[in-house]
C-alpha cells in the first residue's frame, strides 16, 4: 500500500464551552484536543488503514503526549516527530461567536512545531513516502515552504504523487516568495483539494468553471472542490462527479476538510473510482462535524460504510 507523508503543525486545541467573543473574561474551557490540519489528515488516513506519517515537532510536555498517544494509537507513523526539550507544544484556544466566526489565541510560531527541521527521522520517513500531502496552512515559514517543496520534488521525481489543500489565508500569499512557492506546488500537484473561494486563490480565472478548466489545463489530474454542508464536486478531464453533503447535526465544523481530503486521497491512491471515493470522503467529512474536537470525528472504514448504508436506507 502507498504511504502518505505530511510535513506540518501538531497542536492541541482548547475550546471555549460557551458561544461568545474572545477570551478576556473568565470562562469554562474543554481540552486539550489533539489537532493541527496535517495531523488530522494523517490520522484520518491511518484510521482507514493507509500507511501514513508526519514530520513535525512537539514539546516534552503533556500537550505533546496527548497528540503522540492519539496518533500512535490510530496507526500514524510518528518516528519523524521530534520532541523538542526547549519549546512547548503548539496550542490554539478557540471560541465560536454566534455568527459562526471564531476568535483564536495561537501559540504556534514560538512553539515546537514553529521550528520543524530536517532530522534523520524526517529524511527516512520522506524517503519511504509514495505520496505527499501539502497543507497551505502549514506553509507559515520559509523553512516549512522549502521543506515541503523539496519533499514534493523528491516524491514526484521518483514517480510518486502530490495532493495540495490550499487552505491558506489570502494575506499569507503576500509574504515574500509565497505566490511563487504556491505556483511551484500547483505545478507539481496531481490532486487539488480547495474549499469554497480557495478554488480561485491561485488561478487567473475568477469564475468556477473557468478556474477548474485552467487548473486541469496546467496538468492537475483531478480537482475536488469542497463546499461545506452542501457537499463537494470532483472534476477531471473526462468527468464531473458531484456529491451531496450527508444530513448531520453539525457540532464542530473544524477538521471536516482534512478528514474529507484524507479519505478522498486514500481511496484515490487505492485506485477507487471517483464516485466511490467522493461518497466515502463526504461521509468522512460529515462524520467529522458530528464530534466536538478537531480530530475526534475521524472514523475507521467500518464506521464510514455503516454511516453510508444507514443514510442510503433513510433516503429510500
Ligand atoms: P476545514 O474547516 O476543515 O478547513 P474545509 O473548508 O476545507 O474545512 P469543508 O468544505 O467545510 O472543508 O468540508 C469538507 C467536506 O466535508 C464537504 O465538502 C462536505 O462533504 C463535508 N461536510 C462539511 N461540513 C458538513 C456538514 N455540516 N454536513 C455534512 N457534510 C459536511
Ligand atoms: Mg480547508
Amino acid at each position: 500500500m502507498k504511504k502518505i507523508a505530511v510535513i506540518g503543525e501538531i497542536l492541541v486545541e482548547i475550546m471555549a464551552d460557551t458561544v461568545g467573543a474572545g477570551f478576556t473574561g473568565l470562562q469554562p474551557l474543554t481540552g486539550p484536543f489533539p489537532s493541527g490540519a496535517p495531523a488530522i489528515f494523517v490520522d484520518q488516513a491511518a484510521r482507514l488503514g493507509q500507511p501514513a506519517g508526519i514530520v513535525s515537532a512537539v514539546g516534552d510536555d503533556d500537550f505533546g503526549r496527548v497528540n503522540l498517544d492519539r496518533l500512535a494509537r490510530d496507526g500514524v507513523d510518528i518516528s519523524a516527530v521530534h520532541v523538542d526539550p526547549d519549546r512547548p507544544t503548539g496550542s490554539a484556544f478557540v471560541r465560536y461567536r454566534a455568527d459562526g466566526s471564531r476568535d483564536f489565541v495561537f501559540n504556534i510560531r514560538h512553539s515546537a512545531c514553529g521550528q520543524i527541521a530536517m532530522t534523520a527521522g524526517a529524511e527516512a520517513l520522506l524517503a519511504g513516502a509514495d505520496h505527499l500531502h501539502v497543507m497551505g496552512s502549514s506553509l507559515s515559514s520559509r523553512g516549512l515552504v522549502e521543506m515541503n517543496l523539496a519533499a514534493a520534488e523528491a516524491v514526484k521525481a521518483r514517480g510518486g504523487t502530490l495532493s495540495f489543500d490550499p487552505n491558506l489565508r489570502k494575506e499569507m500569499l503576500r509574504a515574500p516568495g509565497m505566490a511563487e512557492a504556491m505556483a511551484r506546488f500547483l505545478s507539481l500537484t496531481d490532486l487539488f483539494l480547495p474549499s469554497g473561494a480557495e478554488l480561485t486563490l491561485l488561478t487567473e480565472a475568477q469564475e468556477t468553471d473557468a478556474a477548474i478548466q485552467e487548473l486541469l489545463a496546467r496538468g492537475i489530474a483531478a480537482v475536488v472542490h469542497k463546499n461545506g454542508a452542501a457537499g463537494a464536486c470532483y472534476h477531471d478531464a473526462a468527468r464531473r462527479v458531484p456529491v451531496a453533503g450527508f444530513a448531520v447535526d453539525e457540532v464542530d465544523p473544524t477538521g471536516a476538510g482534512d478528514c474529507f481530503g484524507a479519505a478522498f486521497t486514500t481511496l484515490w491512491l487505492r485506485g477507487a473510482p471517483p464516485d466511490e471515493a467522493m461518497t466515502v470522503a463526504a461521509a468522512a467529512g460529515a462524520l467529522a462535524v458530528t464530534a466536538r474536537g478537531p480530530m475526534e470525528g475521524a472514523c475507521d472504514m467500518g464506521t464510514i460504510r455503516r454511516f453510508i448504508a444507514d443514510a442510503e436506507r433513510d433516503a429510500r
